[in-house]
C-alpha cells in the first residue's frame, strides 16, 4: 500500500494526479514554485482535443480518445466535489481549408470518430460571423473546450477538502534526495522534504529540474500567446480553425483566438508582434472581431517533448522517482488520461492503456 508522494508542480497534471491519490487514501504534498495552476495550465486555450488530432502517433490518440470520452465525466464529479463548474462547453470544430483533408478523414473513419466533410455553404450558414473566402471544411461535432482557469481553480478546492493532502505555494524544489539507490524526497528553500515516492509534474521545468540528476529529459518550453475577446453570447456558436489559428467561444461570449509556437526558453513576454500577428488572423476568421476591443493578451509555456509524446512512469535508473510530464500542446486534454495511467501504475492497478509508449527510460537524449 502507497502510503505518502511528494508531487512536484501544481498545473493541471500534477493537481489531476494529487486529487486522484489522495482520493485513494495516499497522503499527498504539493509543492509549488509559483501560485497553484497559473502556468500553462491556465494559459491555454482548453480545445479537448488536439489541434490536427490525425497527424499525432497512436500513444497521443490513445489518451486522446479515453480522456475526451472522461471529460463530461470529471467536470461533473468537480462540481459536485466544489461548487466549481469547469465549463466543458461542446460546441463542435470546424477545419478550414486543409491541405491534408483526405488523411483527417480516413484516420476518423480507422479511428471510428465522427469527422464529416461540409459544404460551404451549410458551414455559413451554422457560423454566419465566419469570414469570406474559405472553400472547404471537415467538422467534428463532438469536440468540447473547457475553460481551463475553472478547471484549476476547482482542481485546487478539490485537493482543499481533502484532509489527507497539504499544499505549499512559493516553494520551488531545487534537487532530489537518495538514499539507498532511491529517490526518496526533494531538497526545498524550507528545508528536505521526505515521500515514499516523488512525482514530477512541472512542465515546461521538468526538464531542467532532471538535470539535477544528470539527466537529459527533452521537455523543452514552447512559448504561446494568445488573445481575449468579449462577444455576445451567442456571437461564435462552434469552434473554427484554418491556417493554424482557431478560435474558441466560452459559455458567456468570451472567445480566444490563439496562438503562437515560439522558441524562446523560459520568456514568457506577450509582445507586440504575436498581439498584431493574432489579431490579424482573429479577424481574418471572423472579420466583426476587427470592431471589437481585445480585453486580454498573455503568453504560456508549453511543456515542449519529441512527438508530444509525454512521459508517465517510474524512471527506472532511479527508483521512487515518477514522471508524468511533457504534454506539449495537448495537456489539458490528455490530462485525464494520462493522471490515471499515472495512477495506476504507482497504485498497482491495470492501467486504463498499454503504457510502454510513455515509458521513461530509452527516451531520454
Ligand atoms: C497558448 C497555449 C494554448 C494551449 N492550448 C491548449 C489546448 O487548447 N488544449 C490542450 O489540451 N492544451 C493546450 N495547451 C497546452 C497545455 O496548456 C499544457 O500542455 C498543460 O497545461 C501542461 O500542464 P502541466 O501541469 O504539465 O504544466 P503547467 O501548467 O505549466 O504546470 C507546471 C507547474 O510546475 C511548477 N513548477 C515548475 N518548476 C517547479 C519546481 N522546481 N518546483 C515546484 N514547482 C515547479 C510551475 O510553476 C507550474 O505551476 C496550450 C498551451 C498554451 C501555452
Amino acid at each position: 500500500m502507497l502510503r505518502d508522494v511528494i508531487l512536484v508542480g501544481a498545473g493541471a497534471i500534477g493537481l489531476l494526479s494529487a486529487v486522484i491519490l489522495a482520493r485513494q487514501g495516499v497522503s499527498v504534498t504539493v509543492l509549488e514554485a509559483g501560485e497553484i495552476g497559473r502556468e500553462s495550465s491556465w494559459a491555454g486555450g482548453g480545445i479537448v482535443s488536439p489541434l490536427y488530432p490525425w497527424r499525432y502517433s497512436a500513444p497521443v490518440t490513445a489518451l486522446a480518445h479515453w480522456s475526451q470520452d472522461f471529460y463530461p465525466h470529471l467536470a461533473d464529479e468537480l462540481l459536485a466535489m466544489t461548487g466549481i463548474d469547469p465549463q466543458v462547453h461542446v460546441t463542435g470544430l470546424y477545419w478550414l481549408d486543409l491541405d491534408d483533408e483526405a488523411e483527417a478523414l480516413a484516420w476518423a473513419r480507422q479511428q471510428g470518430r465522427a469527422l464529416d466533410s461540409v459544404a460551404m455553404a451549410q458551414v455559413y450558414r451554422q457560423v454566419p460571423v465566419l469570414g469570406p473566402g474559405f472553400e472547404r471544411a471537415i467538422h467534428m461535432p463532438g469536440v468540447a473546450n473547457v475553460r481551463n482557469p475553472r478547471l484549476v481553480r476547482a482542481l485546487r478546492a478539490a485537493l482543499a477538502a481533502l484532509p489527507n493532502v497539504q499544499v505549499h505555494e512559493h516553494c520551488p524544489v531545487r534537487g532530489f534526495i537518495q538514499e539507498w539507490g532511491r529517490v526518496c524526497g526533494v531538497l526545498t528553500d524550507s528545508g528536505d522534504m521526505r515521500a515514499e515516492r516523488v512525482v514530477l509534474a512541472a512542465g515546461a521545468w521538468s526538464g531542467e529540474l532532471l538535470k539535477t540528476l544528470g539527466l537529459a529529459l527533452p521537455v523543452e518550453p514552447v512559448k504561446g500567446q494568445m488573445i481575449l475577446y468579449k462577444c455576445a453570447e451567442d456571437f461564435l456558436p462552434s469552434m473554427v480553425l484554418a491556417k493554424g489559428r482557431y478560435a474558441i467561444p466560452r459559455r458567456d461570449g468570451h472567445v480566444l483566438v490563439g496562438s503562437t509556437l515560439e522558441y524562446e526558453g523560459f520568456d514568457k513576454t506577450p509582445t507586440d508582434s504575436a498581439l498584431a500577428s493574432l489579431k490579424a488572423s482573429a479577424e481574418g476568421l471572423l472579420p466583426a472581431l476587427a470592431d471589437a476591443e481585445v480585453v486580454g493578451h498573455w503568453a504560456g509555456l508549453r511543456p515542449g517533448s519529441p512527438a508530444g509524446v509525454p512521459f508517465i512512469g517510474e524512471l527506472v535508473s532511479h527508483p521512487g522517482l515518477w514522471l508524468n510530464c511533457g504534454h506539449f500542446r495537448n495537456g489539458l486534454v490528455l490530462a485525464p488520461a494520462s493522471c490515471r495511467l499515472l495512477t495506476d501504475l504507482m497504485l498497482g492497478n491495470r492501467p486504463i492503456i498499454d503504457p510502454r509508449p510513455y515509458a521513461v527510460d530509452g527516451r531520454l537524449a
